[in-house]
């Protein structure tokens, strides 16, 4: 079984890294932001209580946030291991993963910190644009659809995340950040953390990440 869990605040690259990691570590990707949305579309009843928490761009709380991800983990496809990304969030959610792989026998192999100056963050933010239809990512000015303001890929009109309107995104990176650096204290201490540079070029940061699982790198 691996566990690797990506860490990285909001617009660092997690979410596409952990895309490619999984495939290549024949795993699932679990995203907790992704569980939250698709729970918030269908109308479950942890959609509607984590809605308003999202659209402020606060943590969910995490009772809530547990039971959605024990609900994830216990499924079979996660029995061989998981790459997440989005959990944990903080220290405590760190330590009820660490308790509940320990059940199993197991424990996080590998946490890579995808690092990226705050600055860079919210201008990656501001300009991110997501379809309706599937959630694939556009940039206004690094990664623009070919026609403005429709999927390249489905043609559906792009939107941008509520939780990533400007005045949002300040408040969600202070209130992220903070937590971010618990967890990353948290996976150092117990000396299964990789620093990766998330300002480099796209295949550099795919490259450092591919390395930090390799076979003997992991803990
Ligand atoms: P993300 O797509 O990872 O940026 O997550 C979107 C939103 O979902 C966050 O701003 C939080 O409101 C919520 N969320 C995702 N993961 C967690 C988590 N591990 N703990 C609490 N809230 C979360």
């Amino acid at each position: 079984m691996s566990v690797i869990v990506l860490l990285g605040g909001p617009g660092a690259g997690k979410g596409t890294q952990a895309v490619g990691l999984a495939e290549r570590l024949h795993v699932p990707h679990v995203a907790s932001g992704d569980l939250f949305r698709a729970a918030v579309r269908d109308g479950t009843p942890i959609g509607l209580e984590a809605k308003a928490y999202m659209e402020r761009g606060e943590l969910v709380p995490d009772a809530i946030t547990v039971r959605m991800l024990q609900a994830r983990l216990g499924q079979p496809d996660a029995a061989d291991g998981v790459v997440l990304d989005g959990f944990p969030r903080d220290r405590a959610q760190a330590k009820v993963l660490d308790e509940g792989l320990a059940e199993h026998g197991a424990r996080v192999d590998r946490a890579i910190s995808i690092e990226v100056p705050a600055d860079e963050l919210v201008r990656r933010l501001s300009g991110r644009w997501v379809c309706a239809e599937a959630g694939h990512v556009y940039h206004e000015t690094a990664h623009p659809p070919r026609d403005a303001g429709r999927c390249d890929e489905d043609g559906s009109p792009l939107i941008q995340r509520a939780d990533d309107k400007p005045d949002t995104i300040q408040a969600r990176l202070a209130l992220q950040l903070t937590s971010l650096s618990e967890v990353i204290e948290h996976y150092e201490t117990a000396g299964v953390l990789t620093r990766v540079d998330g300002s480099s070029p796209i295949d550099d940061v795919t490259e450092a990440i591919h390395a930090a699982v390799r076979p003997g790198s992991l803990a």
